[in-house]
């Protein structure tokens, strides 16, 4: 964790300071202008870089995945998105210009970007929806129309904002003349723009998978199991970005999913547990064997945790419904090597379709305990659950719906779990 807030850290001083620091240099130093006017002109291009380096993070590089994980890389991305808009704002309504084109580029990509956070922080993160229960029932009513690959096309709005700015300071014959900042400038866009372009048809093209299994766990859940092409090796725990070919009915959205299989039983597949919950997952059933998929990742940070790990470190791995998947595939890899104790609660019996699998692994290990239950565990249970040790030493990993995670955590933080050794994984991006 410490290491994760270092690294943490030193990006958001690369992203804040270092990547806008030579636009910067160059333009207070050669624009002859007051120096309130150059204070306004900075908002506008650090606003301008963080745009970009937003446009990178969506591309979700795998080296920083490895780095920070997927969810911090969102919540910086969205962090950046609100700093960005707050410093257009002040260029926005600070700066001063003649020129129609330059006022028209600059005020169109401000009320896009100002439409486009709103509708993000709605629709497309968990800062309103994980803690106003309002909020939530909203946007499950909303969906229907607002669907996340629509909602992910309305997110794309982001890139018409890029190339108005890049216009709206190509525009401005003062700044056009200083030749280093434009150099830089258009180096900067160029690199951002062609690095996204280069992901999406590595995406298109992408085809590194083959449907080889698909079958009910129970009347809602999946087990899919999918034949890897290349032996990039996925991790335990990993999530995949998962989409597949050819099937009109799926389109080409693509969701994640974590991988239940442990790669120490088998590397050439990987098995995945699916819920259906909404428009996707429902047409599951559907997907015929020999369906080619796309799979993009793996990403995920569980397994490099665990292995930063001492040996002797209990591992409690707690599940809520699905948020099962990952932890199986954990409890797979390390059960007899570490200390495990598994957690699973579901809604019905019929969803605690692992229960003999895990039963299994707690009867054949003596350092593997597992405890299953229809509905949440109460807090005074989970107090005579967990042992001191587990307490006071134990990494939990808590994978489920945010709010229930959220809870969950709070109740575990009262009975003495230091915050620090809580890490999860929402079901939600
Ligand atoms: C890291 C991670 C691992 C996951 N692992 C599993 C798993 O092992 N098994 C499982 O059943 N579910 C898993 N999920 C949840 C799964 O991705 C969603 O249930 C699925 O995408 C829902 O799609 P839908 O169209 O059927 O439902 P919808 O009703 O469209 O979506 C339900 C909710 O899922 C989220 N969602 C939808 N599409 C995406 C997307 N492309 N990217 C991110 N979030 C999206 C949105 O918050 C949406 O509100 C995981 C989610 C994440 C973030």
């Amino acid at each position: 964790m410490r290491r994760k807030r270092i690294v943490l850290n030193i990006l958001w001083l690369i992203i804040l300071f270092l990547i806008p620091m030579p636009l910067i240099v160059i333009l207070n130093t050669q624009l002859v202008a007051s120096v309130s006017d150059l204070i306004v002109y900075d908002f506008g291009i650090v606003a301008y870089v963080w745009w970009l380096i937003i446009t990178y993070l969506s591309i979700r590089p795998s080296w920083l995945d490895r780095l920070i994980g997927l969810p911090s890389m969102y919540l910086v991305h969205g962090l950046l998105g609100t700093i960005a808009l707050i410093a257009a704002t002040i260029h926005k309504f600070l700066s001063f210009s003649f020129d129609q084109n330059v006022k028209n580029t600059g005020n169109i990509a401000w009320y896009l970007v100002l439409f486009g956070f709103f509708y993000a922080v709605f629709f497309m993160s968990g800062w309103l929806i994980n803690y106003f229960k309002i909020a939530d029932t909203l946007k499950k009513k909303l969906n229907h129309i607002f669907k996340h690959q629509v909602s992910v096309w309305i997110h794309r709005l982001n890139l018409v904002v890029i190339v108005l700015i890049f216009f709206h300071v190509q525009l401005i014959v003062r700044i056009e003349s200083i030749t280093e900042f434009m150099v830089i400038f258009d180096t900067y866009t160029v690199v951002i723009l062609g690095l996204y372009l280069f992901n999406k048809i590595r995406l298109l093209t992408l085809d590194n998978g083959t449907v080889i299994s698909n079958k009910f766990l129970n009347s809602d859940t999946h087990e899919l199991i999918i034949r890897l092409k290349d032996q990039k090796r996925y991790r335990p725990g990993d999530f995949y970005f998962v989409s597949f070919k050819g099937l009109k009915k799926l389109g080409i959205e693509s969701h994640p999913f974590s991988v239940t299989s442990a790669p120490k039983d088998n590397l050439q597949s990987v098995t995945f547990t699916i819920q259906n919950v909404g428009d996707f997952t429902n047409k599951i059933s559907k997907v015929p064997t020999g369906t080619k998929v796309k799979l993009e990742g793996p990403f995920g940070l569980f397994d490099k945790l665990i292995r930063l790990e001492n040996v002797e470190t209990p591992i409690v791995l707690y599940g809520l419904g699905t948020g099962i998947a990952p932890l199986l595939s954990i409890a797979a890899e390390y059960a007899g090597k570490r200390p495990i104790h598994v957690l699973w609660t579901a809604q019905s019996q019929d969803k605690l379709y692992y229960s003999s699998k895990l039963k299994g692994f707690a009867a054949k290990y003596s350092n593997f305990r597992y405890c299953e239950q229809v509905h949440r565990f109460k807090n005074h249970q989970l107090r005579d659950i967990f042992s001191e040790n587990e307490i006071s030493k134990g990494q939990f990993y808590i994978v489920g719906p945010a709010n229930a995670i959220i809870e969950i955590e709070d109740n575990l933080n009262s009975l003495g779990v230091n915050r620090n050794r809580l890490n999860d994984e929402r079901l939600t991006l």
